[in-house]
């Protein structure tokens, strides 16, 4: 395919204004519901290929969130595409200012593997409701969802505006080349560099959500069996391979053995005695990952799990008490099923060691104590909170998703998604009236002492 033709075809079409019709907008939004629902089996069917996804889980995370991400922006879409009017000061009276929102152009959209159709689709809605065109390049990592993709978005949206361009990295590195007008990029941090270094050529914005190390604090004031229904779902759902899982717990010593039964407890509960048969488990994406994480487990003591077959790339749900802190389990992003719990002190020792730490996606507390609840929002610095669960804020679609430092920049989700694809263009309009003449020369005393 010849990248810069396909740029340049969709450039002469967001040239021609269609893509600023909100009707043209919302008619493409209802397309892309179209899509996830006629075609709901062969997108599960393409899950289940690349990562064994458990269907009810495909629905929950992937396909009900886009349908209700359209839904939601539809619902809002005109009163964000509105003028934004703001206060006029005297000295440009009489006169009216405002900001109005306005399409960057052509957007490329760089998916990652773990949520291979949500990580395409929902940064898709945002790009069209801003109004904008889109090359699509979704991951190579999940093969069966990108083909179903490529396959599909050119059948239900508009091809003068959208694109599929499969591929690896070669096939990216051309289209790095091009001079998007803002590019988004879902993926590890390295890549994030490789893609920023590449905009920066045409000072092209960039969009990165990335990932890290997602901490849990966990107090003793907690309700266990609750807190560790909610961990285990977040951290073992797509068998670990997910953004904003919690990453490691920290808790203090009267509390680990507590929260290790509860949690085996809950894998008994959710994935049974021998989850290599459960239906509801995930596998790793490749060999290759699989093998990565079976090198996380030299440090600590595994109590739960630990076997894994990297041919079959399957991972047990595994729980590792006190590995060292500077070991690969507690230095790297997990990624995968293994669940580190760390002893600490208190409450300011579990802050200190992640305030030390790079900025995550995602920080979690469970804890009673309101003190501590407001404290860890006023001093942890993260994309995103939840305070006393995991994950679920990510349900809520006016609450922006993003990170901060190194687990990213920009964020989308509603309206946050509609303005980060935006320009916001900011306008003063006057009629002719005589001016207040101090503003023009001669620059007399006189006028200077007005
Ligand atoms: P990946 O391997 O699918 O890569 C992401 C994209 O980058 C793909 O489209 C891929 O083709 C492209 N790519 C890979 N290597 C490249 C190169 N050298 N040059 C140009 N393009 C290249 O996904 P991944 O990076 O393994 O994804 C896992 C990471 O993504 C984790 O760190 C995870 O936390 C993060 N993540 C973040 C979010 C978020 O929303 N913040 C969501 C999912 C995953």
């Amino acid at each position: 395919m010849d990248f810069k033709n396909l740029f340049e075809q969709q450039k002469e079409f967001f040239n021609s204004n269609a893509t600023r019709d909100i009707n043209w907008r919302i008619q493409q939004l209802k397309q892309v519901k179209q899509l996830v629902i006629e075609n709901e089996t062969a997108l599960l069917d393409a899950l289940k290929s690349d990562l064994n996804k458990p269907a009810q889980e495909a629905w929950i995370t992937e396909l009900s969130y886009i349908t209700g991400d359209v839904d939601h922006v539809i619902k809002h879409l005109r009163k964000w595409a509105k003028p934004r009017k703001v206060r006029t000061p005297l000295v440009v009276m009489p006169g009216k200012s405002f900001i109005q929102p306005e399409p960057l152009g052509s957007v490329l959209i760089m998916g990652a593997w773990n949520y291979p159709v949500q990580l395409v689709m929902a940064p898709l809605v945002a790009v069209i409701s801003a109004g904008n065109c889109a090359v699509i390049k979704p991951s190579d990592l999940a093969p069966a969802v990108s083909a179903v993709l490529a396959k599909l978005i050119p059948q239900y949206l508009d091809n003068n505006a959208f694109s599929v361009v499969e591929g690896a990295i070669p096939e990216t590195t051309a289209l790095l080349e091009l001079p998007f007008d803002h590019i988004m990029y879902t993926g590890n941090g390295a890549v994030g560099r490789i893609v920023m270094a590449a905009a920066a050529k045409h000072l092209t914005p960039v969009t990165l959500e990335l990932g890290g190390k997602s901490p849990v604090y966990l107090d003793k004031s907690t309700d266990i069996n609750i807190a560790a229904q909610r961990l285990a779902w977040g951290k073992w759902m797509n068998a670990g391979q997910t953004c904003i899982a919690p990453d490691y717990v920290l808790t203090t010593k009267e509390m680990v053995e507590p929260l290790v039964k509860a949690l085996q407890h809950q894998i008994n509960e959710m994935f049974s005695q021998d989850p290599a048969t459960s239906n509801s488990y995930g596998r790793i994406v490749n060999k290759r990952h699989t093998e990565r994480l079976s090198t996380y487990l030299d440090s600590g003591e595994v109590v739960q799990g630990g076997n894994f077959d990297a041919e079959q790339q399957y991972f047990e749900p595994t729980i590792v008490v006190n590995p060292e802190l500077d070991s690969k389990l507690m230095t790297e992003e997990i990624f995968g099923p293994i669940f580190p719990i760390i002893t600490v002190d208190n409450y300011l020792s579990a802050k200190e060691l992640v305030i030390k730490r790079d900025k995550p996606l995602a920080a979690y507390i469970f804890t009673k104590d309101k003190n501590q609840q407001q404290d860890w929002i006023n001093t942890i610095s993260a994309g995103s909170q939840c305070i006393n669960d995991v994950i679920m804020f990510n349900a809520v679609p006016e609450l922006p998703f993003g990170g901060t430092g190194s687990s990213g920049m920009g964020r989308y989700s509603g309206k946050s998604g509609f303005d980060n694809f935006s320009h916001l263009k900011s306008i003063l309009k006057r009629p002719f009236l005589k001016d207040l003449p101090v503003r023009f020369a001669p620059y007399t005393d006189f006028k200077f002492k007005l």
